[in-house]
C-alpha cells in the first residue's frame, strides 16, 4: 500500500504543536510515512543561527515553542517548494494574513491528488465578499480542503493536557476520517462534522469576541460581564455564520470549535491578553506595538478579523444586527474608548 506523506505549512506556536501531534501518529500508524516535513518561514535568531537549522539540530522550535521536543521525524525545511513536492497531505497553519502569498507561491507546485486541511483561524475579504481560508486554498490550488478548529491553546496541548477538536469537511467523509486518524491522540480527541463553513467561522469569529473579553478584563469588570460578552458574542457568531452560509448547522456551535473554543480563548488566549493590556492603557498604545512587545513574534488574529468582519457588515448594511462585532473594531482603531464595550449595550437597552 502507498503511504501518505504529510507536510505542515507553518511553524509558529500552533504549527509546531500540530507537527508534534502529527509526528507521533505517523510513527505509530502504517498508513503514513514516518517523516513529517515542516515548512519554516526562515529567520535569523539573535545567536546568528537560522531557525530551521536550530530546529533540525535540537528537535525544538526554540523561538515559537521552546522547551518542547517535536519528535525526531519532524524535519524543518525553509524551502516551500521543496517542502511540499512529495506531499499528498498538506496541513496549513500560519497566521491568516500570510496565507494568500503562501498559496500564490504554491500554485503548480503541489501534487494534483493532494488533500489539504486548514488550521488557520481567519478570513480574507475581497471585492466579491468574504473568503474563508479553506476556500482560498481550494480555489488557488485546486485541492479539496477540510478544516480543524477547536479549544486548542497550543502551549497546553504541547504539554499533552487533554483537549478536543473538530474537523469540518465538505463532502469527502473518507478524507475527513483520514485527518481524524492523523491528529487524534489519547489527549487530543478529534470529531468530524460535515459543516466546513460552520467550523471555520466559529474558529475565526471567536477571536473577535476574545478581544472584547480582553477589554472587559482590562477594565476589571468581573466575571458576570465577561460571561455576558461571551454569550452576546456567541449569538453574533451564530447569526453571522448563518447569514453568510445558510447551510451552517446549529449543532456545530456545541462542538469543540464552537462554545469550547470561545471559552478557552476568552479565558487564556493571546487575543484576550493583548486586548487586556490595550484597555489597561486606555487605548493609548496600539495593538501593533503591544503585539510586538508581548508576543515575541507570535501574531494576533482577532484585531484584523474584527476589521474584516466590519468590512462585511458595512458592505451588507448589517451594523444594527452585530453591535458587539462593530464596537470591537471601533475600539481597536481608536474611534471609541475601551469602555464602549459595555456602553453600547446600555444605550441600546435604554433606546429599546
Ligand atoms: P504564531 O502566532 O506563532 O505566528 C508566528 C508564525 O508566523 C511564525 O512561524 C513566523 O515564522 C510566521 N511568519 C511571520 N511572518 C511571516 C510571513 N511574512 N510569511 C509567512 N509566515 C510568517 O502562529 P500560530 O500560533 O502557529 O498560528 C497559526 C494559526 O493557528 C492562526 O490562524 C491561529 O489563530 C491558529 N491557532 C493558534 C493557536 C495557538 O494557541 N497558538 C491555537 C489554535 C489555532
Ligand atoms: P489566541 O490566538 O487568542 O491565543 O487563541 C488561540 C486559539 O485559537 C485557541 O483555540
Amino acid at each position: 500500500i502507498s503511504r501518505s506523506k504529510v507536510t505542515v505549512i507553518g511553524s509558529g506556536n500552533w504549527g509546531s504543536v500540530a507537527a508534534k501531534l502529527i509526528a507521533s501518529n505517523t510513527l505509530r500508524l502504517g498508513s503514513f510515512h514516518d517523516e513529517v516535513r515542516m515548512w519554516v518561514f526562515e529567520e535569523t535568531l539573535p545567536s546568528g543561527d537560522k531557525l530551521s537549522d536550530v530546529i533540525n539540530a535540537t528537535n525544538e522550535n526554540v523561538k515559537y515553542l521552546p522547551g518542547i521536543k517535536l519528535g525526531k521525524n519532524v524535519v524543518a525545511d525553509p524551502d516551500l517548494e521543496n517542502a511540499v513536492k512529495d506531499a499528498n497531505m498538506l496541513v496549513f497553519v500560519t497566521p491568516h494574513q500570510f496565507m494568500e502569498a503562501i498559496c500564490k507561491g504554491l500554485v503548480g507546485k503541489i501534487k494534483t491528488d493532494a488533500e489539504a486541511i486548514s488550521l488557520v483561524k481567519g478570513m480574507e475579504v475581497k471585492m466579491e465578499g468574504p473568503h474563508m481560508i479553506s476556500t482560498l486554498i481550494s480555489e488557488q490550488l485546486g485541492v479539496n480542503c477540510s478544516v480543524l478548529m477547536g479549544a486548542n491553546i497550543a502551549n497546553e496541548i504541547a504539554q499533552e493536557k487533554f483537549s478536543e477538536a473538530t474537523v469540518g469537511y465538505r463532502q469527502n467523509r473518507e478524507a475527513a476520517e483520514k485527518w481524524v486518524q492523523l491528529f487524534n491522540t489519547p489527549y487530543f480527541n478529534v470529531t468530524a462534522v460535515q459543516d466546513v463553513e460552520g467550523v471555520e467561522l466559529c474558529g475565526t469569529l471567536k477571536n473577535v469576541v476574545a478581544i472584547a473579553a480582553g477589554f472587559v478584563d482590562g477594565l476589571e469588570m468581573g466575571n458576570n460581564t465577561k460571561a455576558a460578552i461571551m454569550r452576546l458574542g456567541l449569538r453574533e457568531m451564530k447569526a453571522f455564520s448563518k447569514l453568510l452560509f445558510p447551510s451552517v448547522k446549529d449543532s456545530t456551535f456545541f462542538e469543540s470549535c464552537g462554545v469550547a473554543d470561545l471559552i478557552t480563548t476568552c479565558l487564556g488566549g493571546r487575543n484576550r491578553k493583548v486586548a487586556e493590556a490595550f484597555a489597561k492603557n486606555g487605548g493609548k498604545r496600539s495593538f501593533d506595538e503591544l503585539e510586538k512587545e508581548m508576543l515575541q513574534g507570535q501574531k494576533l488574529q482577532g484585531v484584523s478579523t474584527a476589521s474584516e468582519v466590519y468590512e462585511v457588515l458595512s458592505h451588507r448594511g448589517w451594523f444594527e444586527l452585530f453591535p458587539l462585532f462593530s464596537v470591537v473594531h471601533e475600539i481597536c482603531i481608536g474611534r471609541l474608548p475601551p469602555s464602549a464595550i459595555v456602553q453600547y449595550r446600555e444605550h441600546k437597552s435604554r433606546s429599546s
